[in-house]
């Protein structure tokens, strides 16, 4: 018992307000960013990432204006879904996506991020099929072609598109990445920048059903770089709801 009061002393409080404040201000940072950028305002998304984040604290986060709510796990996700049915939010899948669980996410997720395989998108494609929906997707590239990342390589990402477009009942709509774990906030850039332009490789391509609208890049700690280099989607956790402890 002593431990545990302990441990809550020496924790930041996250009150209400103290979530409210951050949204605030990272909407703002966005819009910054936006206008540095000479972009229009409204065309970054905040994502906010919810993993290990209570069901209070998300809410209290919706209260400030979140809208988009990002989870990795399926098995924290469902309930945390179905406390929300009330709620003007729209949940994303952003974490590594297993066959077996694929199931459970059609229809549930407006987007998953983290489309990693061939394999993946083709079994997307046949249980929204049986669900008789279209499932939209992001295409996630290991930019940084860590051994241990999940992702499409670089090199792969193209030449493997063509084929995920045949899929009746999966819309691409662009790509995700999580770069390398960096020290600056600048050296991220290079990773977001590839991103991009892979991502006007495959408009090149031309196909239908493919669309390069999206790109869901940077964190905490780089989304105003993520920005500047043509985010559309920024995936943001501890900056909103704190370090998380597990
Ligand atoms: C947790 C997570 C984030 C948010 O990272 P922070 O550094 O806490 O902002 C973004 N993307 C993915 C895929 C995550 O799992």
């Amino acid at each position: 018992m002593g431990g545990r009061d302990l441990c809550e002393r020496t924790m930041e409080p996250l009150t209400p307000e103290t979530i409210a404040k951050r949204v605030q201000s990272i909407l703002t940072k966005i819009r910054s960013a936006e206008e540095k950028a000479g972009r229009p305002a409204g065309t970054v998304r905040l994502v906010a990432a919810t993993k290990t984040v209570t069901v209070e604290h998300i809410a209290e986060g919706v209260r400030a204006g979140l809208s988009i709510l990002g989870e990795n796990r399926v098995q924290e996700a469902l309930p945390k879904i179905a406390m929300f049915t009330q709620a003007p939010v729209h949940w994303h899948f952003i974490g590594q996506l297993q066959r077996r669980k694929v199931r459970s996410v059609i229809g549930r997720f407006d987007l998953i991020h983290s489309v990693d395989t061939v394999d993946l998108a083709q079994e997307i494609n046949r249980r929204a099929e049986e669900a008789g929906c279209r499932q939209n997707i992001l295409l996630e590239v290991n930019v940084g072609g860590e051994p241990t990342k999940a992702g499409f390589h670089p090199d792969d990402v193209v030449r493997s598109v063509p084929m995920m477009a045949q899929l009746s009942h999966v819309c691409i709509k662009g790509l995700m990445t999580i770069p390398p774990p960096s020290a600056g906030q600048d050296s991220a850039r290079p990773y977001f920048r590839t991103l991009h332009e892979l991502a006007r490789q495959i408009e090149a391509l031309d196909l239908p059903s493919v669309g390069m609208d999206e790109l869901s890049m940077g964190m905490s700690n780089d989304f105003d770089v993520a920005i500047e280099e043509g985010a559309t989607l920024v995936r943001v956790g501890t900056a909103i709801f704190g370090a998380r402890h597990v």
